[in-house]
């Protein structure tokens, strides 16, 4: 590890190469152990070359964007993280609104970018808090809006190191699902197509999309949003409220009492608090309706 941590250091300069870093300050749970080492490549040059070295070394290899839908454990990670986040995220808008955007260009401000030069279909994500290359693995979406509606190319680094641009078909958007996840491509860019609006029009409907989330959503507690996918022809939220778990704790990890389908991190939370709570709502769940939860947040390091 000490002379892949030197190689990675040449590439992309030691203060952009943190070594025993804890995952607690990179994610929005705030838990997690250390990472052995946590890059954050400032090109996709960089983010290529580093990942051809960590693919080489043999190391265990993570991808993140934001942090806004991880859990990694108390022991943390073996091996290397790859941050795409803020050291990549230039986000470029042409005037027939194609919008061209680093992989770690958050939702937020591309949203707000695109409400400054009178372009909509990005509100949806304004209150989304991960970067675009989450968006696009994900198939991100809130209040009737997914990624998979705007996007009109992604740009990925494969298997073998080559940039390999994917079209909106060969991408498979799905629910909270995607080819480019199912197979192991890493976003380095996206092209979104956004269309002339009204500038008003547009910051009304972001602020009536945040005070929606603001009534309903736990915003003032560190959590990963929301916890379970949507069982099909259910509400996660609901089941979990009627199974009678709403409220319950162990440590500092609670279903939150604002909105079921939130784990929410109340203070001092590990990330075995946070594990337990989810693994004790599936059972909940499961024995009341025979219904089977699954994470929507990835679990790491256990
Ligand atoms: C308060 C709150 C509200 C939320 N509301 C919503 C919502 O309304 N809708 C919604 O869909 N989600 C929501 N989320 C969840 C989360 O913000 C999204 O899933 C987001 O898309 C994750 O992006 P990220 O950059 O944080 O990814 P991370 O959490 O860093 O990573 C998530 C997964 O994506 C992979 N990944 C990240 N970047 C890349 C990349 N460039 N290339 C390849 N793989 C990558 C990681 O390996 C990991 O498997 C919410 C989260 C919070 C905390």
């Amino acid at each position: 590890m000490k002379q892949l941590i030197e190689r990675i250091c040449a590439i992309v300069d030691s203060e952009n190469v943190l070594v025993d870093e804890p995952m607690s300050a990179h994610t929005t749970f705030r838990v997690g152990g250390p990472a052995d080492c946590f890059v954050m490549p400032r090109t996709i040059d960089e983010l290529v070359r580093v990942l051809d070295l960590v693919r080489t070394s043999g190391q265990a290899l993570f991808i993140m964007g934001r942090g806004s839908n991880l859990l990694v454990s108390d022991e943390g990670l073996r091996g290397v993280v790859v941050q795409i986040a803020n050291n990549l995220s230039d986000v470029q808008i042409d005037a027939n609104g194609l919008v061209k955007a680093e992989a770690g260009a958050s939702n937020a401000r591309i949203a707000f970018m695109a409400r400054d030069a009178g372009l909509t279909g990005y509100e949806f994500a304004a209150g989304i808090p991960g970067a675009v290359g989450g968006a696009a693995i994900m198939n991100a979406g809130a209040y009737d809006g997914e990624f998979k509606q705007v996007a009109v190319g992604v740009t990925c680094v494969d298997g073998e190191g080559k940039l390999v641009d994917v079209r909106p078909e060969q991408a498979e958007w799905g629910y909270r699902s995607s080819a480019i996840a199912r197979n192991g491509l890493i976003v380095a860019s996206v092209e979104l197509q956004l269309h002339p609006g009204d500038p008003a029009a547009i910051q009304e409907r972001m602020d009536d999309l945040a005070c929606r989330r603001q009534d309903k959503q736990p915003l003032d507690k560190p959590s990963a949003g929301s916890t379970f996918k949507r069982p099909e022809g259910h509400f996660a939220g609901k089941l979990i409220q009627d199974a009678g778990m709403q409220g319950y704790q162990v440590g500092g990890a609670q279903v939150s009492t604002k909105h079921a389908g939130f784990v929410v991190n109340v203070g001092g939370a590990t990330a075995a608090d946070v594990l337990t709570v989810i693994r004790d709502v599936q059972c909940a769940v499961s024995r009341e309706f025979g219904i089977d939860l699954e994470p929507e947040v990835r679990l790491w390091g256990f």
